[in-house]
């Protein structure tokens, strides 16, 4: 591992992040049983540091060459520092998206921009080191909290573990443990709630600091106290980056710069949800059927 990363580690702080986003892949590619299949175009350069500004110029995708295309025609423009969320039914594509982006594939037509830049022609590790992916069920490894939030940026101190710990609002619970921050997790330790395992997961993303994020938003069940806790970090975690959300919850779609809303591979709707509610379309009777009841 450390022959390979030297060379990309000596370029500077600036790749610190890789770690985190490599690390996160690998795991997800473990649990879709599924190897990356892009490579590194010919003559592939590295993504300067990024504002986060990213387009999907009429985006096509097909998953197989035989198959009919998932995404149609998708195009949309995030400023740097918005929230974007993706709201539709299952099977819409909102995860096809985000894997676009992301480029665990590449696309089909049109072309995906950040900063400008074609993300087909930059390298997968630059890409990837100014990303952050944040899946429903954070990984948690063997190991004490400290190492685990630390896992963003491998060479923090504990005093910015800590301080990243008390943004995303981890820090509360942590102190509760048997040994605080020192306190064993997983196999030969404490088990943590999805919850808490979630309030980690921003700490180490609030350390990686990336430009851009990328969170599939949980839907497990999460007590009350540890909701308003998630709700503070993730406003925090979002602050200052290009975020991207497979939004389940209300509060994160009503608190979103632009709802895409998807549906059959396409965008149908886009806006903010009282723009949304306000074309009584799509958009408003998603709301009405699911979402209403909550506000009530
Ligand atoms: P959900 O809300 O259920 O997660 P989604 O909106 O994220 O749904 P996608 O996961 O993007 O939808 O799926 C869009 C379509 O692409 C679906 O028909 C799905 O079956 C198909 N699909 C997703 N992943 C693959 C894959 N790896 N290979 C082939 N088809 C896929």
């Amino acid at each position: 591992i450390n022959n390979f990363w030297n060379p990309v580690i000596n370029i500077g702080n600036f790749y610190n992040s890789l770690i985190t986003a490599t690390a996160y892949l690998e795991r997800i590619f473990e649990t879709l049983d599924e190897q990356p299949e892009v490579k590194d175009a010919p003559g592939a350069f590295a993504l300067p540091p990024i504002k986060g500004d990213v387009q999907f110029d009429d985006v096509s995708f097909r998953y197989d060459a035989d198959s009919p295309m998932t995404l149609k025609h998708v195009s949309f423009h995030a400023e740097p520092g918005q929230t974007i969320a993706l709201v539709g039914p299952t099977g819409a594509g909102k995860s096809t998206i985000i894997n676009l982006l992301s480029r665990f594939y590449n696309v089909t037509q049109g072309a995906v921009l950040i900063d400008g830049v074609d993300i087909s022609r930059v390298t997968i590790e630059s890409l990837r080191a100014q990303m952050g992916v944040m899946q429903q069920d954070t990984f948690i490894f063997s190991g004490d909290i400290l190492d685990n939030i630390r896992y963003g940026k491998l060479d923090a101190t504990e005093e910015e573990v800590i301080a990243a710990a008390k943004v995303a609002r981890a820090d509360d619970f942590i102190r509760q443990l048997k040994d605080g921050y020192h306190t064993t997790v997983q196999e030969r330790g404490v088990t943590l709630s999805a919850g808490q395992r979630q309030l980690i997961a921003f700490a180490r993303t609030l350390l990686a600091d990336p430009r851009i994020l990328i969170l599939d938003e949980a839907t497990a069940a999460i007590d009350s106290q540890t909701e308003i806790l998630l709700q503070e970090g993730l406003q925090h975690l979002l602050a200052g980056r290009t975020s991207f959300i497979v939004a389940h919850r209300l509060s994160t779609i009503r608190a979103a710069d632009q709802i895409l809303v998807v549906n059959d591979g396409q965008i149908v709707e886009a806006g903010t949800h009282q723009e949304l509610l306000a074309k009584h379309g799509e958009y408003f009777q998603l709301y009405e059927s699911q979402y209403k009841m909550l506000e009530e």
